[in-house]
């Protein structure tokens, strides 16, 4: 074990680390100002049971419901070793009927319907590496449920998408069986955005599958492919989308993960989220403790946090109680830059504070917003 892997221990405790996931990959680039939760994910702590011990509500999760009917969209999408699937790549990849074969790597040498992670990793790291050489005569096409590896902060984390690494022309074309609907042509952007982004997660462990065998990181496209329901109907529909974006922003991310000692001397000595569990795996540790131990790891709190962190209430909580700018919002705290203080904001307005050098500008743009909403109430009144 690597001092690194000691210290991040000592911060979850006893807890065995959480497996990242490429959701919880798309979710670091939602915030990744946030030295809380980078720490937090870095470790493998369970957020979830931070927020269950700290009484919170839970931020919105995805219904039974929509991941029965997600399944149920992509069994019906892969039934078949992959028939419905295959005439849709071809259109979208322009593949001729020759080009395709169907792997599944669900289940390798046994009779279990999953196989352990680490043989299917090998499995689809020899099926992968056989088509990148050229070694096979069958050209290597859709992989079903193949299992990738990407190194985050230092540690192997498995990577399972649906369906990858499609081959045409020696390039690898990452597919993304997602159920929201494409309407007319065109998907919901932050849902795209999002399928976009696990899918660079896809694509940064295949390349460094490949680059581990010395091939290069172009053998693998930045082009995605979403495989998602036509209009609202239960059709599937594929639609080639570029994630060179999303890939460079993952990238980048995952590299500033690679700052953990940094964050990590950061943090008072002892620092621990350890939910300290009894012999009944219930917490025993006071909810005011843990607080206090959150508040050592700085927040980058914004009320989108809601759509991707557990904690979102307890940083909003703590936000307001702080009279942070970040609780009114994206737009205002960018609004108010330089300014993290409500209090600050109103001192700098009533002339309370003089501003510095680089607030003049702010103060007046407050000042003149205090003078409208001075007029309007004199309106109203
Ligand atoms: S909810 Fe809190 S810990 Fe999570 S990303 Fe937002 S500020 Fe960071």
């Amino acid at each position: 074990m690597t001092s690194l892997d000691a210290r991040l221990g000592a911060l979850r405790g006893t807890a065995p680390p959480l497996p990242h996931n490429a959701r919880t990959l798309a979710a670091l680039t939602t915030n990744p100002s946030c030295d809380r939760r980078s720490l937090l994910d870095a470790a493998g702590i369970d957020k979830d049971a931070l927020a269950a011990h700290l009484g919170l509500p839970r931020p919105l999760r995805k219904s039974r419901l929509a991941l029965d009917y997600g399944l149920a969209f992509e069994h019906k999408v892969t039934a078949q070793a992959g028939a419905p699937l295959v005439p849709l790549l071809r259109h979208a990849l322009g593949l001729t009927p020759s080009e395709v074969s169907y792997e599944d790597i669900n289940s390798v040498g046994s009779d279990d319907d999953r196989s352990p992670l680490a043989l299917r990793r090998a499995h689809t790291r020899s099926r992968i590496l056989s088509a990148a050489h050229r070694r096979s005569d069958t050209p290597r096409t859709l992989l079903d449920h193949p299992v990738l590896r990407l190194t985050v902060a230092g540690h192997q984390v498995y990577l399972e998408p649906d369906v990858i690494a499609f081959q045409r022309d020696g390039l690898f074309h990452i597919v993304e069986i997602k159920s929201f609907p494409v309407i007319h042509g065109q998907p919901d952007p932050i849902k795209a955005n999002a399928a976009l982004t696990q899918a660079a997660a896809y694509v940064l462990a295949l390349r460094e599958l490949l680059a581990d065998d010395g091939l290069p990181p172009d053998c693998v496209s930045d082009t995605v492919i979403l495989v998602n329901p036509r209009n609202f109907t239960r059709h599937p529909t594929a639609t080639p989308f570029s994630a060179h974006k999303q890939i460079k922003n993952l990238s980048r991310h995952l590299g500033r993960l690679r700052r953990l000692p940094e964050l990590l001397d950061r943090l008072p000595p002892n620092t621990t989220f350890d939910l300290a569990p009894g012999p009944d795996q219930r917490p025993t540790r006071p909810r005011d403790e843990l607080a206090d131990a959150l508040a050592t790891a700085r927040p980058h709190y914004t009320p989108s946090c809601r759509n991707h962190c557990d904690l979102a209430f307890h940083c909003r909580t703590e936000a307001r109680n702080q009279s942070r700018t970040a609780a009114l919002g994206t737009a205002v705290r960018d609004d108010l830059a330089g300014i993290d203080t409500i209090a600050t904001a109103l001192a700098l307005t009533d002339g309370h504070l003089h501003p510095s050098q680089d607030q003049h500008d702010i103060t007046r743009a407050l000042r003149h917003a205090q003078r409208v909403h001075a007029d309007l109430r004199t309106d109203t009144a």
